[in-house]
């Protein structure tokens, strides 16, 4: 159900006397039939005793009339008989008495078989007035001859008794409620300020202010908690956007490096004469400087589409030592340029799942660095292991221990001197990080060996 109350405030406040109305109800429905009830009990206890001093007082006289003794009215009880009604009737139905009060209306109509028989019947009925009685009936004999006895009290006075109990509530229902609407709102307003403190914060929070936190009472209850999880995302967020500001100029400034070297060699072959054999050289260099930006954006769009989470990862069962073969094959004429040797070591079929493209492209970036950093005429092994690892060690000066994790970061590059001669921008190892971990295992370095290991794949059926 949806509620056009748009305050939680005075929603609370809402449902909170919607339930005290209810309760009210119940409570006193409850009470005023309970009253009833007992109250009718009490009035049949009443006529029963009633009717056992009617039974000693009447008779009949010579002439077979039914009557109520002479000393009826000096008799302590005749008063109380007197307010009551009384019908007495033959075995045969017709009526032998009616006291004045009941006078011609019939106290009950035609008299049931079994009604009076054993005991006292008990039970309502209704006056040809409309007026509502509590009945007892009682067969008896006077002088020999079978009566039926009926009394019965009027129902008038327990009406009134409840009708004035209901009344004075509903006059007290209006104050109740009004009383518990105002508490019930105050309450929940006192509830609900924390939670107004924070909306108010979290709406001044934008990128520019991101560092600003929510104040937090230490009170540990769920709106502290609240409070909390908020600043911890705040401080998620801020990172990103840290993260992300650093990208950005990073690669800005990556992007830079080579569009200069390209303006500052057109501008040189614009301002010289030089022979045809000078301008294809220029060309070539301008050309290496556009693959060298060519290959910074690709390494850009990989990690940007990597971050974005566009790379959905397509897991098939592979044998991994095919893979790191493939990948020696592809990078031979890199090696083969340096006179480098390639030796693979392989214990046969390791199958994982994974990617293919993905975890090729992280044993290329390492293969790769591994070619670029060791020197000329070196060997290079590249292990499988039956673990589902693959091991790289090339000859070159290693990584230190304490850049070990770092040289995993975007844009982080030992010694800038070396690495921009050897081409790269400090991306590769990012990308190779990233490609390992997609596929559930993780990759690190120690010296010069890097090491990948990946999850095995379970067992296929038969196998
Ligand atoms: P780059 O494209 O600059 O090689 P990487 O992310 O692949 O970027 O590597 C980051 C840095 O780590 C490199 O600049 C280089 O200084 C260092 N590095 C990576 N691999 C090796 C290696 N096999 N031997 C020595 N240094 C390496």
């Amino acid at each position: 159900m949806k509620s056009g109350v748009k305050s939680i405030g005075a929603r609370i406040a809402v449902s909170y006397v919607a339930v005290l109305i209810t309760a009210m109800i119940v409570f006193m429905a409850g009470t005023a039939v309970v009253l009833y009830l007992q109250m009718r009990s009490q009035l049949g206890h009443y006529a029963i005793q009633d009717i056992e001093t009617v039974e000693g007082l009447m008779s009949f006289t010579p002439e077979g009339e039914l009557k109520v003794n002479e000393d009826y009215h000096n008799h302590p009880e005749s008063k109380l008989v007197l307010e009551r009604f009384l019908e007495a009737r033959a075995a045969d139905g017709h009526v032998l008495y009616r006291n004045d009060r009941l006078g011609k209306r019939s106290l009950g109509g035609a008299p049931a078989p079994d009604e009076g028989v054993g005991g006292y019947s008990e039970h309502s009925a209704e006056l040809e007035d409309g007026t509502r009685v509590r009945m007892v009936s009682r067969r008896h004999t006077i002088n020999g001859q079978p009566v039926l006895l009926r009394l019965a009290y009027s129902e008038g006075p327990i009406r009134t008794s409840v009708d004035e109990l209901l009344g004075a509530a509903a006059l007290m229902f209006p104050v109740m409620i009004a009383a518990a609407a105002f508490a019930g709102f105050r309450m929940s307003r006192q509830v609900l300020e924390p939670v107004q403190k924070i909306t108010v914060q979290a709406e001044r929070i934008t990128s520019r202010n991101l560092h600003e936190r929510i104040p937090v009472n230490h009170t540990g209850d769920e709106l502290d908690h609240l409070a909390e999880v908020f600043n911890h995302t705040l401080g998620r967020l801020e990172q990103s956007f840290q993260q992300l500001r650093q990208f950005t100029a990073d690669a800005s400034h990556e992007l830079r490096t080579p569009l200069a070297a390209i303006r500052s060699i057109g501008e040189v072959g614009l301002h010289r004469n030089g022979s045809r054999d000078d301008y294809r050289e220029l060309v070539g260099s301008m050309l290496e400087e556009v693959n060298r930006l060519t290959s910074l954006v690709d390494d850009l769009l990989m990690i940007s589409r990597a971050d974005s989470g566009a790379i959905r990862l397509k897991y098939t069962t592979i044998d991994l030592s095919t893979l790191a073969r493939d990948t020696i094959t592809l990078l031979e004429p890199l090696a083969d340029e340096k006179e480098q040797e390639l030796l693979f070591t392989t214990p046969g079929e390791v199958l994982i799942a994974a990617d293919p493209t993905i975890l090729r492209q992280a044993i290329i970036n390492v293969l790769h660095n591994a070619i670029k950093y060791s020197p000329p005429r070196s060997v290079i092994r590249t292990e499988v292991g039956p673990d589902a690892t693959v091991t790289i060690e090339d000859a070159g000066p290693g990584i230190p221990p304490e850049h070990a994790t770092r040289i995993f970061d975007r844009f982080y590059r030992l010694d800038h001197g070396r690495s921009r001669d050897a081409g790269g921008f400090g991306l590769g190892l990012s990308i190779a990080k990233w490609a390992v971990e997609a596929n559930g295992g993780a990759i690190g370095v120690a010296g010069n060996t890097f090491r990948i290991s990946l999850p095995q794949a379970p067992p296929s059926p038969g196998v």
